[in-house]
């Protein structure tokens, strides 16, 4: 299977072993030093040792100018770095992979007090970032030139450790894509005003680079198709430019992609958005590069299935394919796909959760499938020992902590029984794949219960076993992972009035939860109280809304997802709830609930404020821990452990990687 995407493809001098490819991603390991370091060698060798054909690095700054979110990106202008750098070229190339050096100048998207000292940001004319909403000034051509000189000198270091090209950020908003970008370059000089003038800047750049490591080194560019906003740059224009650039000969790749910080849900683009959405224009790109040269192109943008992967290759719309989170999902892919293991790949959920989500807050990027991304050092594939003396586990609750548990501890080589009460394993996770545009989320559970299957797991659904029967049942050592159950009262605030409000114990009050699992006893008029921060109540709120339901929504926050990293890691576009007809109230909070009637009150002012009529009242306001059956076991059972929401609800990332842990490092 997947002959055309699992053959070679030669890139200028080199040849890589497939078309799979992970494109540059931000990854939070620098510790501040801007050095490449221990985390980041495990983390690539063991995706090269997975089957990946090409992996190319985070961006690296190559210019004290740019300034970039500081910690989180390496400094490649930085000599000290070839050292540790050639360790990652020489981890990754002896696993078979290939590995490309990503080089940036931020630009504008830059932070100015990012380091220790303070630098003015640099554009191609005088504007206000989208980024980060930070003045920055048009460059002079003097500074132009310092930066294609520290392009020049980031490639040769990158040669020097043993890179095997480097590639060139011309997309994502950032500086030499804001030159090619007419809503950002307002230049009346040679560098702006028309396309031949727009690509001078970024063409002197890969000359400045093709000079310093001469005609046999691999060097590719990064361009983006369409800047995603109603006045940006557009494909057309993206395929002329490009055709410019390669026309120079200088350029052994392209690599395609779209989407800025303007428009940030392209450039990350959330779950629901269409597979293969840039596949199309990126087909023209293909055409018009091949008229230009003979060098391939690679493409991204929501491709997640390898028989449309494979497909788009056979047909020459591109020549490799990005699939990056997939990647990070599973560092394996490659090698599943090839030896026909396809059943035991780990499936991205397209949550944006705990990869970039983590890394807007400052923490580095993990994943919710797969906990042991970013920390491979201590949990990578190399590091599952096996258990030294085997035992008989019993796992009750077959949510995703205890999925996750059951499934590490049996490939250790323990016999496990995993019992769940319910008909079906997934927990919580079920519910969550109901919401619209969340089906992916069903990809957790379906996965996991294949892997434990096929490892040997006992699976025993609709069964639920209390204390005495625990006892009786001998289990060498007990986890308890019996999940949570729905609040239906706040429980976050000191203040009184939000925790106790009359009413709220009607019949006609329901938890999400509850809404979820019988829809039909929800009356026509809804209105929903959102204590727990956005995700789940705008989820169920477009729920009820495709429903036919009238839905207003009231949230103690004073925006509906007050979280900033919700920006991003809102694994739906909520843009369409908004298009449905949702009717809302913030920095509001319920006072009474009376029959039909709900008094709402003003949190800043206290006072009263409108009164809402509904026929039902729906509630989200996070969980309570069930962990009744781990309480009435104490004393009873020894070697007893208690794990996922039924220790404490956290979100999904948490209480899965808290399952590995489980797996890996209890007692036997
Ligand atoms: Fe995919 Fe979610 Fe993992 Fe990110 S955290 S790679 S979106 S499963």
């Amino acid at each position: 299977r997947y002959p055309h995407l699992l053959s070679p493809l030669k890139i200028g001098n080199v040849t890589v072993r497939n078309r799979l490819m992970q494109t540059a991603h931000a990854k939070g390991f620098h510790a501040g030093n801007g050095l490449t370091n221990d985390r980041d060698i495990y983390y690539q060798a063991e995706r090269a040792k997975g089957g990946i054909g090409l992996i190319v690095t985070g961006a690296r700054h190559t210019h004290p100018h740019s300034t970039g979110p500081g910690r989180t990106l390496a400094r490649g202008n930085r000599e000290e770095i070839i050292e540790r750098d050639r360790e990652m070229c020489q981890a990754v190339q002896a696993q078979g992979g290939r590995i490309v050096a990503q080089l940036i100048h931020f630009g504008p998207q830059g932070r100015s007090g990012a380091l220790d000292d303070y630098r003015v940001l640099w554009a191609p004319s005088t504007m206000k970032s989208p980024a980060y909403n930070e003045w920055a000034k048009e460059m002079t051509k003097a500074e132009m030139d310092e930066v294609s000189e520290n392009f020049a000198l980031t490639a040769r270091y990158s040669k020097e450790a043993g890179f095997d090209g480097v590639e060139l950020h011309y997309s994502h908003g950032y500086l030499h894509q804001q030159f090619l970008s007419f809503v950002y370059n307002k230049r009346t000089d040679e560098y702006g005003g028309s396309l031949e003038n727009i690509v001078r800047f970024p063409i002197e750049t890969l000359q400045r680079v093709r000079d310093e490591v001469g005609p046999d080194f691999m060097v590719g560019i990064r361009v983006s198709m369409d800047e995603c906003t109603v006045d940006g740059m557009h494909a057309d224009q993206a395929i002329e430019m490009t055709r410019l650039m390669v026309r120079t000969g200088l350029v052994d790749y392209v690599s395609a992609t779209a989407g800025t910080y303007a428009a940030h849900a392209d450039q990350i683009p959330p779950g629901d958005y269409p597979e293969n959405w840039l596949v199309k224009d990126g087909a023209r790109m293909r055409q018009a590069i091949r008229e230009e040269a003979d060098i391939p192109m690679f493409i991204v943008g929501h491709i997640v299935d390898p028989e449309a992967a494979d497909q788009l290759v056979a047909n020459g719309a591109a020549d490799m394919v990005a699939m990056t989170r997939t990647q990070i999902a599973d560092p394996e892919f490659a090698n599943k796909l090839r030896d026909g293991r396809e059943d035991e790949i780990n499936h991205c959920i397209r949550c944006n959760q705990a990869c970039i989500a983590r890394l807007m807050v400052g923490n580095a990027i993990s994943c919710v499938v797969n906990p042991a991304a970013g920390r491979e050092r201590r949990f990578g594939a190399h590091t599952l020992m096996a258990a030294t003396t085997p035992a008989h586990w019993l796992v009750i609750g077959g949510g995703p902590a205890g999925m996750k548990a059951a499934l590490v501890l049996r490939q250790r080589g323990h016999r496990v029984t995993l019992v769940e009460a319910g008909d079906r394993l997934g927990g919580q996770l079920n519910l969550a794949a109901r919401l619209p545009r969340r089906e992916k989320f069903g990809f957790l559970p379906r996965d996991l219960e294949r892997q434990l299957r096929k490892a040997g797991v006992e699976i025993r659904l609709n069964t639920r076993l209390d204390a005495d029967q625990v006892a009786a049942f001998g289990a060498d050592g007990v986890i308890v992972a019996t999940g949570s159950r729905p609040l239906k009262t706040g429980f976050t605030s000191t203040r009184p009035a939000v925790d106790r409000v009359p009413g709220l114990d009607q019949d006609n009050v329901l938890s999400v939860v509850e809404v979820l699992e019988n829809p039909d006893a929800v009356g026509r008029r809804v209105v929903l109280f959102d204590e727990d921060g956005g995700r789940y109540a705008l989820g169920t709120a477009e729920f009820l809304l495709d429903r036919g339901h009238e839905v207003h929504l009231v949230s103690r926050f004073n925006a509906l997802s007050p979280n900033l990293a919700l920006t991003l890691d809102l694994p739906v576009n909520y843009r369409h709830v908004f298009e449905k007809g949702l009717e809302y109230t913030i920095n509001s909070w319920v006072r009474s609930v009376d029959g039909q009637r709900a008094q709402l009150f003003n949190l800043f002012t206290d006072k009263n404020s409108q009164v809402l009529e509904a026929d039902t009242f729906v509630i989200a306001a996070g969980h309570a821990a069930e962990n009744t059956l781990y309480q009435s076991l104490q004393d009873r059972v020894s070697n007893l452990h208690c794990i996922g929401d039924a220790l404490l609800p956290r979100p999904l990332q948490d209480v899965i990687y808290e399952g590995m842990l489980a797996g890996r490092e209890m007692l036997n």
